[in-house]
């Protein structure tokens, strides 16, 4: 099959001068830095980003301030929601714009661009956009007895919380800023969003429709550039919040510098180790697409993706010849031709990340397929399915975030829930079973954010998401994510 051919709209945009966008317009300073934009599939420049200065940063939160205090406080709830629509609206009018972007860009399999990324971005801002009307807090009865016929009423308001540092991955460079702008816009917060510096485009392009579809100036501003820019950002003394997505250590670094500044509120969304446990009465042909979907979509650059999966002793040389033969199956190759199911890892930093832990393979554990680098030019690696012997491998343990699954035997639920929680991590887990009484037995024995059941990394906007133990802080989605960014104020009244 051939490449989809770009759009012109594709590639006008590639070609234009870019850096951050601040109070509605683009923010070019000839002084600033620029990063080179790499495409992942074959290493060539595609695009070429100005780094955000100190200077810039300041002026994007001062617009978002400004916007706070005047434009979008002054823009109705139903307002907001209306223009959160429009947004959505554009994202889906410009879906196959974008969808090229981020295969460009990210390394992303352009159907899954075009599914995942666009359309859940479509999907999760709508979801925000019916909140905004319905924000609300609650009245309350005082106990205070009346001395002399006084009488006493109080009620809590749910107030935005003010500016708010969204900071962003290179995974889903759309989809979360999605999640971070619709949650700050909805609860009345405005937004100043950073990209990874390996993958800004698509939310650079998803800015101006912002502005074209007239969500206020200063409402949304995006400032480029490395872990810098997110830290002058985050400890900028009028951010209020910060809105974090990356990896564990970075994440520990924004929390404890966010504190340090202003006790500024924080979310992180990190990283983990995340399993997927197939009980004695799996149906394993049902399973294995289930698996493969999961756990190697995007690469397996998902950070609710499985990496370990604990398997019933009986049930695992069947799983290791099923599962091992779908993933040797996969087409590898340019993320641009709609045949492609696994594309190449997204920037040159993890690719190396991974060919090191290829190197490590083979000493403990059986490697069933991949494994190795693929081809010269490119960040493409082979679908890996190792199995290891002893719940201590390191490929049972460290996160690698790629498209690297390990299988280890277990013989007793006992045995299983001890292996499922024997980590620091608790972002997502899931059990493949028919014996749903089981399931719910086992569930809350499952330190995690999430537990799926015949299923594993399925987000939706009305589920709440987020890490147990060190994979984080807060919840995203749902109701949740009001929570994160209003302040509970309470009011009483004698009267
Ligand atoms: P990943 O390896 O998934 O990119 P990181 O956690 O390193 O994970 O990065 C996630 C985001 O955090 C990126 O936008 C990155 O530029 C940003 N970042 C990195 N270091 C810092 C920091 N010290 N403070 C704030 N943001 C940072």
């Amino acid at each position: 099959m051939s490449e989809v051919a770009l759009l012109d709209s594709v590639i006008t945009f590639l070609a234009k001068p870019l850096g951050s966008f601040i109070d509605g317009r683009p923010a070019l300073d000839e002084q600033a830095g620029v990063s080179e934009i790499i495409n992942p599939a074959n290493e060539q420049v595609i695009a070429r980003v100005q780094d955000a200065t100190a200077v810039q940063v300041d002026a994007a939160v001062a617009a978002a301030s400004r916007a706070f205090k005047g434009s979008w406080a002054q823009t109705s709830p139903y307002l907001r929601g209306v223009l959160l629509n429009k947004l959505a609206d554009a994202i889906e009018q410009h879906g196959e714009e974008l969808a090229q972007l981020e295969a460009l860009n990210s390394g992303k399999a352009i159907n899954v661009a075009r599914g995942l990324e666009v359309a859940q971005s479509v999907v999760f801002l709508r979801y925000f956009a019916g909140w905004t009307t319905k924000i609300n807090g609650e009245s309350i009865t005082p106990s205070l007895p009346s001395m002399a016929g006084e009488q006493y009423t109080a009620f809590t308001r749910r107030e935005p919380v003010g500016v708010v540092a969204g900071i962003v991955p290179w995974n889903f460079p759309l989809l979360i800023a999605v999640w971070k702008l619709g949650s700050a816009l909805a609860t009345g917060c405005t937004i100043v969003l950073k990209p990874s510096e390996f993958s800004p485009l698509s939310l650079l392009r998803l800015v101006e429709l912002a502005t074209e579809v007239g969500i206020p100036d200063g409402a949304i501003n995006v400032v480029t550039g490395a872990g810098k820019v997110g830290q002058w950002l985050t400890e900028h003394g009028e951010v209020r919040k910060v809105s974090f997505t990356g990896s564990v250590p970075t994440g520990i670094a924004v929390g404890a510098a966010a504190m340090k500044s202003k006790l500024t509120r924080v979310t992180l969304e990190l990283g983990g180790k995340n399993p997927a446990a197939l009980l004695a009465d799996v149906n394993i042909d049902d399973v294995v697409p289930g698996l493969v979907m999961t756990a190697f979509t995007h690469q397996g650059q998902i950070c609710a993706s499985p990496e370990r999966i604990y398997v019933h002793r009986s049930r695992i040389d069947e799983l290791e010849q099923k599962l091992g033969a779908a993933l040797a199956g996969l087409k590898i190759g340019s993320p641009l031709d709609e045949s492609v199911q696994f594309g190449p890892l997204a920037n040159k930093a993890h690719y190396q990340k991974i060919a090191n832990y290829f190197e490590r393979m083979g000493d403990g554990q059986v490697v069933v397929t991949g494994g190795r680098t693929v081809g010269d030019k490119g960040y493409f690696v082979e679908p890996t399915l190792l199995r290891a012997s002893s719940p201590d491998d390191l490929f049972l343990t460290e996160e690698t975030f790629g498209p690297i699954v390990c299988l280890l035997a277990f013989d007793s639920d006992e045995e299983l829930i001890e292996l499922l929680n024997d980590t620091p991590y608790g972002l997502g887990a899931s059990l493949w079973t028919n014996d749903l009484s089981k399931a719910l037995r086992m569930i809350p024995r499952i330190e995690s954010g999430t537990v799926w059941v015949n299923m594993h990394t399925f987000l939706d906007p009305a589920v709440p998401f987020g890490g147990s133990k060190s994979s984080g802080i807060g919840r995203e989605f749902g109701s949740a994510f009001i929570e994160a960014f209003t302040e509970l104020k309470s009011v009483m009244i004698r009267y």
